[in-house]
């Protein structure tokens, strides 16, 4: 099974990408996830990407596409995946269906998280992560047990260097020029749900995990 979740930072793709994983057990792949690893551990990957995810920029669509081929390759990956923040460009769409064509594999659905700027703004100044495990928290409606610790593993909580306000709002405009028109491109092809971005994660979740049911793609719990 493969699934897209598509929206602008901050719409909670993230958080109900961890909610879909603990029932169906198909790992999720984030490209932010991956990007950010490479940078903190010095590879030549984080060195091509580190400038633009500092600045919030999009990483060229050639190096991106490269860690997706390798990525989906994996044994994990056998039985589908979940893709979080990919793709982020009409281009890296594209190469996706082109690489998936010669895989004999298909996208069962996109979710797109619609959610108003005020409530991205909110979710993104007062969100924190786990420096060791990437644990998502959000200092407002979902707070750690222990200030500035991760409820999981205890590592430190840190705010991402593209969090910040004026960083957001590059990121905002970045994806209403390059990602935002994935909507319609996605839509042409039969295969978009919207979802209401602005409540919360049981609510989202609810939503989406009913639209897997009516596809038949999960069982009913
Ligand atoms: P995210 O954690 O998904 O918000 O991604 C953080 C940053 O990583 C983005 O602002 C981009 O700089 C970069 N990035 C992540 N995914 C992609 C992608 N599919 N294409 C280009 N850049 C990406």
């Amino acid at each position: 099974m493969i699934i897209i979740l598509l929206g602008p930072p901050g719409a909670g793709k993230g958080t109900i990408a961890v909610e879909i994983k603990k029932k169906i057990d198909i790992p999720v792949i984030s490209t932010g996830d991956i990007l950010r690893n490479a940078i903190q551990d010095g590879t030549k990957l984080g060195q091509e990407a580190q400038d633009f995810v500092n600045s919030g920029k999009l990483v060229p669509d050639f190096l991106i596409m490269k860690i997706i081929e390798n990525r989906i390759i994996q044994q994990d990956c056998n039985h589908g995946f979940i893709f979080d923040g990919f793709p982020r460009t009409i281009h890296q769409a594209q190469e996706f269906d082109s690489i998936s064509h010669q895989l004999k594999k298909k996208i069962d659905q996109v979710f797109y998280f619609e959610a108003s700027h005020e409530v991205i703004i909110e979710r993104l100044s007062s969100r924190r992560v786990c420096s060791q495990c990437g644990m998502i928290y959000n200092l407002n409606y979902n707070p750690p047990r222990i200030q500035g610790k991760c409820d999981q593993c205890g590592g430190a909580l840190i705010q991402r260097d593209d969090d910040q306000v004026d960083t957001i709002e590059k990121r905002l405009k970045v994806y209403q020029n390059d990602t935002l028109p994935l909507v319609h491109y996605y839509q042409g092809k039969k295969l978009l749900t919207t979802i209401n971005a602005d409540q919360d994660v049981q609510d989202r979740f609810k939503e989406v995990w009913e639209k897997l049911t009516e596809l038949n793609l999960v069982g009913e719990n």
